[in-house]
């Protein structure tokens, strides 16, 4: 039952408990404000008297160590306070992380590289947060990597990210439909499927080159060092999953990581990683919240729409054509052939990292495509990272061009595209 909050109303919190609420209705604006005592909210501190609004589909937590008065303002589907949180407990992971980039600093070392792993909807995306709110809190400068092509926080869905977090950080600031493609404190690489099992090999060719050029960044400022990286994966954590998990473990040389309520996965990764790599099981907090197919889904097209148009603060993306001739289309990944029609000294597998040229037609109405910085195909396509995206609105045969929304004007920054699954329908 939706619950009406009128004038609004104040709940007062205990030391170690938090208020949770959702927001389902259409066009619902929640404002929350923080009266007195301490409060944060995954991570960041809340201002007080300072007004806090959320809109429809937010899954709120906030937290008090200390004890707070909260001030609710709207409607909300639920709210609650629950005194059941795991929060001292990733705090003490936090302090673990700080201990070891302390150490780092001491002896000129890499800091903590931190996994974060678990099945679907465990709230990985979250504790990620978290941390990364504390360390910045600090005055660290963790690099944060997204490999969760699905769902991924911050990066447009089918793409990794790795982001450098700035003084202000700020998760919805990062939700970086960078206004303009120059401003990029980003590296983004295209995967273009929603799942890594679309194409495993590719998957796991990106993440590598991912890590690699992630770890070679680290090495350039020393605050970025000591300060490490915490690295969101996603919750297919079976067969190939787990594989993935394995490699991307191996990849970024990761030396702790956090397994979200699974025993079973902490008990594989426990008997598969080298003994420097500091395993840790943690529980789920009983406030995330579990998400259908169609959820999912929804916030997927969601997430793209925040790219072009922005959350907080709207984007104004721009429409232009593109003529056929301007354009080197590409999509990665040939259909499989045996082994036996390859070519001498290729595999099956090389296909999936293929580089294949797409003729325009209209089927690619709709498709994002992802702007490479590669000049031409001759170059580490795969392994070079892109300057973002744009999505097909039309296709117009006859006139032998393409409609694109993008957040810069024209012209594009580069004519090698590469095609994605993804597809989004612009209605605004
Ligand atoms: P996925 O498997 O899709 O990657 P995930 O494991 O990363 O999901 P999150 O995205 O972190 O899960 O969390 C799912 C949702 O639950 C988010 O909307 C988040 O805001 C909400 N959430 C997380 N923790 C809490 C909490 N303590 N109280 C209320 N809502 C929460």
């Amino acid at each position: 039952m939706a619950e009406e909050v009128k004038e609004g109303k104040d709940f007062t919190l205990e030391a170690d408990s938090e208020l949770r609420f959702e927001i389902e209705d259409k066009d619902a604006k929640v404002y929350v404000m923080l009266i007195s005592g301490f409060a944060e909210m995954f991570g960041t501190e809340l201002v007080k008297k300072k007004k806090y609004e959320f809109r429809t589909g937010a899954k709120v937590a906030v937290f008090t160590y200390h004890g707070c008065v909260l001030n609710v303002n709207g409607k909300t589907d639920v709210s609650y306070i629950s005194k059941e949180t795991p929060m001292v407990q990733y705090l003490n992971c936090h302090a673990a992380l700080e201990q070891m980039r302390a150490s780092a600093e001491e002896k000129d070392e890499r800091g903590p590289i931190a996994m974060v792993v678990g099945p679907l909807d465990v709230g990985k995306s979250t504790l990620c947060r978290i941390f990364l709110n504390y360390a910045v809190r600090l005055g660290r400068r963790p690099l944060y990597a997204d490999i969760d092509v699905g769902q991924g926080a911050i990066s447009i869905p089918g793409g990794l990210l790795v982001s450098k977090l700035t003084d202000s950080f700020s998760w919805s600031g990062l939700l970086v439909s960078k206004k303009e493609f120059s401003q990029k404190p980003l590296l983004v690489y295209h995967f273009g499927h929603k799942s890594p099992g679309s194409n495993n090999v590719l998957y796991k060719s990106t993440v590598s080159k991912m890590a690699e050029v992630t770890l070679e960044s680290m090495n350039v400022n020393k605050r970025t060092k000591y300060s490490g990286i915490i690295l969101n994966t996603c919750g297919w954590v079976k067969g190939d999953g787990y594989a993935h998990l394995l490699h991307t473990a191996q990849a970024f040389e990761v030396n702790a990581i956090f397994v979200l309520d699974q025993e079973r996965l902490y008990n594989e990764l426990l008997r598969d990683m080298p003994s420097f790599v500091r395993v840790v099981l943690l529980p789920k907090s009983g406030g995330v919240v579990e998400r259908s197919r169609d959820l999912r889904n929804e916030q997927r097209d969601l997430r793209i729409k925040e790219y072009f148009y922005g959350h907080r603060t709207p984007f104004y993306p721009f429409s232009f054509e593109v003529k056929f001739q301007d354009l080197k289309l590409y999509k990665i990944g040939a259909p499989p052939l045996p082994d036996s029609c390859m070519p001498i000294g290729m595999k099956a597998e090389d296909n999936k990292t293929k580089v294949v040229a797409v003729t325009p037609s209209p089927s690619l109405l709709h498709h994002i495509l992802a702007i490479s910085f590669a000049e031409t195909t001759d170059e580490d396509v795969i392994g070079t990272n892109v300057a973002g995206f744009v999505c097909v609105t039309d296709v117009d045969m006859e006139r032998q061009t393409i409609t694109v929304l993008s957040p810069q004007p024209r012209p594009l920054p580069n004519n090698v595209l590469l095609l994605s699954e993804l597809q989004f329908m612009d209605i605004v």
